[in-house]
């Protein structure tokens, strides 16, 4: 490993800890859901609002699974 390649690894160590730090602002004080959805996509602000922890993808997914096992 040469000295460029020790640098690069610990900007991205640097980079790694930002987004832990981001991660944590993003969790939303009690009675709204977090900003994104365990899948990565942005939650709307009236789903948050609402309670809800999953975006509406993750939602009609789920609703689709749920409807085949009531079957
Ligand atoms: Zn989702």
């Amino acid at each position: 490993m040469d000295e460029s390649a020790i640098e690069q690894a610990e900007l991205h160590q640097e980079f790694l800890k930002q987004k832990a730090i981001e991660r944590q602002r993003a969790q939303v004080p009690k009675g709204i859901g977090p900003e994104e959805c365990e899948c990565g996509n942005p939650i709307p602000l009236k789903r948050r609002e609402l309670g809800y922890h999953t975006c509406i993808a993750c939602a009609e997914h789920k609703d689709r699974r749920d409807a085949q096992h009531r079957r």
